[in-house]
Order: C-alpha cells, then structure tokens, then sequence
C-alpha cells in the first residue's frame, strides 16, 4: 500500500533516518536537475503529417531510426545515404551513455563528499568535539562511525545491481541507500572484523518463527566462524537461563553445526544472548538429555562470568518497580485503544502480545512505544539521583510491544568485554534501527548493517565472506 497516508506517516520523526535522508535529498538534487525523461525522437526529414507516408516497409532504414532513436542530423545517419540502422543504433547508444556517464560521476561526486564529511566528523570525534563536525551541523542525531565508509565505491557496486545512474523516473531510494551503507561498512570493517552479532527475528528468521534446517544462512555463518569470528545473537527474546527453549528457536542451525560436524573449537564461537543482554548461552557438544546422544547445544553462563560490576548492581526491586510502572502504562495503553491484546510480564521484560490472530496495527504498537517510553522517563527523573536508574529499551517488535531491562547496546558492550573486541571490529546486523526498534541503541556501541529481512542478511553476508581471510589451521 503507498499511498499519502503512508507517505505522511513515514514523514513522521520516528519513521525517518536523518543521514540516509540527508543523503537522499542530496542525490535527488542531480536526478531532478539532469536524469530528465528522453524527448520523443522523431527523424529530421519529417514533418509532422508527414509521419504516415515515411512509415512504408521499402524505407527502413528510415523508420529503423524512429525505432532506434538516432539524434536529429547527427552523423552519416542524417545523410540518408548508407544510413543503416547500426550507426543508428550507436547514435543511440552514444547518446545514452554520455547522459548515464554524467548522471553516475555526479552520483559519485556526492557519495565522495559524504565520505569526506564522514571522515572530518571522525577526525573532529577523535578530538573528542563530534559536535564541531560540518555534518553533525548538518545532521544533528548522527551517530559515531567506527570506520570509513568507502560511499563512492559501494555505490558503484550498487549502481552495477540496481541502474541507479540509468533511472530516469526513479530516484536514489531510501532502501538504494541504506543497502549502499551496508556494502560500505562490509567492505570497510572486513579486514578488522573479529565479532559479528545479529538479531533473531527478521534478520534471521522471520517474525516470531524459528531457524529451519534449509536456512540458506547456515552454511555462511559456518564461514565466519570458519574465519576465525565470533557469532553471536543478541536478540529480544526472553527466557531467564532456559537454554531449551532457544535451543528451540534455533533448531534447524543448530543441527547444521552438528550435520556439518563442527568441531568443539569452532562451536566455542559461537554464542545467544537473550533478553538484550540479560541471559548468555554458550555453545558445543553435549549430551542430550532426552536420547543421551552427543547433539549440538547450548549451555547456560553464569552472570558473574561477564556481566560487568554495573550492570551485576541492579537491584530486584528497582526492576520490578520500573517494570510495574511500564505494566501500568501498558494496560492504560491497551484499554484507551482497545487493543485485542493482553500484557504479558516476565521475570525481566513486560509486553503486549494480540490475543487474536488479528494483527495489531503499526500506529497502535507505536503509540504503546511512545507513550511507555515516555512515562518510563518521567518516572526515572522523578526518582531523582539517589537511585540508579536501570537502562531499559521499549520497542515496536512487528506484532507486541516489549519493554525489556537492557538493552542491545549493553548486550554488544558486554559481548566486547567478554570477548575483547573493539567497536571497530565489531558488527551488528538488525532490522530494527528506527527509534522505536531495539537495534537501533547498539549504534554507538558498534558498526552495524540495517537489514529489512533474512534475505537481505544473506546478501550482506554473501558480500562479507569473500572479503575475510582464513586462518592457515582451519578445518
Ligand atoms: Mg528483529
């Protein structure tokens, strides 16, 4: 559905991302001044009227040219004489390419720019003054880069798979964009790379669904660990120390790892973190415990094992209370609008899941998001400084609403800690970076690919796994 509702909801703060807007109304500039629409060609020895009497099988190379669309009296083409239809053709072709040339240069002129001013915010954060940077003038909300990002290069990779330059009724989209960021952060973060962090649903299976055994995403996560990185998941999903039931969501790739026959090495780079940050699962072989065979799976670790001093402070007490004021907001939420939902409240994370198959509409989710993430702020300033105010992240999950304690942000700081990585060796790859979605915190933690579907996860990692180098002793 397009239509200017949507239009005008997509407008909306929370539905935008200011640099891949900036960059889009950068481009949209050189479309709507230059990539004009192509004139009818008409050949020059016709008039208007005249049309009709040319048009006879015995002149073709005269109406070849109607066809081919040489230019007005260009070339031997106008002569009339030996006028055949390949040097028209190459008219054509000479024609069309200077404009797809121009159009592609001027693209990439401005991918370079962006590049630049990329650079310079990353010289000026550095000196510890982002602020000072030319594009954080520009774009007040733009988060750190951890990288460069090569913008002129990946455009040309995108440009070769999606005609950018060639469109004349199409502009730079904001999908065009965000998949030209991606492929530039791949190629930039490639060399360094040592952790690599996904969400769960959408980015690696779809929505409230589990890992199926033909996931095309299995062999190439093999590939990265293969190549010496860790893997891990960071996903929303809650269960407090319970490795069955991700064991559960993540069938079909654990049973890969076993068919594949990795090796306990291998398997140990592989982790789950549940919750945003709150439950750590690492993997290996183990003993199951319905059939007593050696199977691949996971095993709980202890908090103290990684959770910094911080995060290992949070009172009981003080989450419960954060979470009961959240349930408030929620169920406030649910009956203003009538929602067909009911709250749901763990240990860690209270929601709203729809009680029927109905799906609840995007707005409704969003207004729950909001307004929850408000009342949660108000209710944190009013509890003054004297209390440690527990981070937590409320977000729009596609069909619920939770609010968790944590969020991703910790949970990829905890993993760097954990595994020593640095933010610029670091990746997370998500399909939630608006601020209503739960990826978009690990922005300041670490480089990150917005993915919108596990289809477009696997085309990031088909272009990722080219690019790393494989250890001399690998299996
Ligand atoms: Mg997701």
């Amino acid at each position: 559905m397009t239509s200017s509702y949507r239009i005008n909801y997509q407008l909306r703060a929370h539905k935008r991302d200011p640099l891949i807007e900036f960059i889009k109304g950068l481009l949209l500039a050189p479309f709507v001044l230059h990539a004009k629409p192509r004139k009818p060609v008409l050949n020059s020895h016709v008039v208007p009227g005249q049309l009709k009497a040319d048009q006879n099988p015995t002149a073709s190379s005269t109406s070849n040219t109607k066809i081919s669309g040489s230019r007005h009296g260009h070339g031997s083409g106008s002569s009339g004489s030996n006028g055949g239809s390949d040097d028209e053709k190459n008219d054509y072709q000479e024609e069309e390419k200077p404009m797809v040339d121009a159009n592609l240069q001027r693209y990439l002129e401005i991918m370079k720019s962006v590049e630049d001013m990329i650079e310079e915010h990353r010289r000026k954060a550095r000196k510890g003054v982002p602020e000072h940077s030319r594009l954080h003038r520009i774009v007040p909300s733009v988060a750190s880069f951890f990288t460069p990002l090569p913008l002129a290069d990946a455009f040309l990779n995108a440009n070769a798979k999606h005609s950018i330059a060639a469109r004349r009724f199409v502009p730079p989209s904001f999908n065009d964009i965000r998949r030209i960021l991606n492929t530039a952060q791949v190629m930039a973060i490639a060399p360094t790379i040592s952790l690599i962090t996904f969400d769960g649903d959408m980015t690696l299976y779809d929505d409230g669904t589990s890992f199926t055994d033909n996931s095309p995403l299995i062999p190439l996560l093999i590939t990265l660990m293969r190549a010496g990185l860790r893997v891990a998941i960071v996903t929303a999903a809650g269960y407090p120390g319970d490795a069955s039931k991700y064991e559960e969501r993540l069938t079909g790739l654990l049973r890969g790892f076993q068919t594949y026959n990795l090796s306990e090495k291998l398997l140990s780079l592989f982790f789950v973190l549940g919750g945003e940050c709150n439950y750590l699962f690492r993997c290996g072989w183990k003993k199951s415990e319905t059939t007593g065979e050696s199977v691949v799976g996971l095993t709980y670790i202890q908090p103290e094992a990684y959770q910094p001093a911080d995060m290992l402070a949070w009172e009981h007490d003080d989450i419960q209370e954060l979470l009961d004021v959240a349930e408030e907001n929620l169920n406030r939420s649910v009956t203003a609008m009538n929602l067909q939902a009911a709250v749901l409240r763990k240990s860690r994370a209270v929601g709203i899941v729809p009680t029927t198959t109905a799906k609840i509409a995007r707005e409704q989710l969003d207004e729950c998001v909001l307004s929850t993430q408000q009342r949660l702020l108000e209710y944190q300033q009013m509890s003054g400084p004297s209390k440690v105010a527990i981070p937590f992240c409320v977000f729009n999950g596609g069909n619920d609403v939770f609010v968790d304690i944590g969020n991703k942000l910790i949970g990829v700081q905890v993993l760097q800690n954990y595994l020593g990585a640095a933010p610029d060796a670091t990746i997370h790859v998500g399909d939630q970076f608006l601020s209503t979605g739960n990826d978009f915190a690990t922005r300041s933690s670490c480089c990150t690919l917005w993915i919108v579907n596990p289809e477009e996860t696997e085309n990031v990692l088909k272009e990722l796994t080219p690019l790393l180098t494989f250890p001399a002793d690998n299996e």
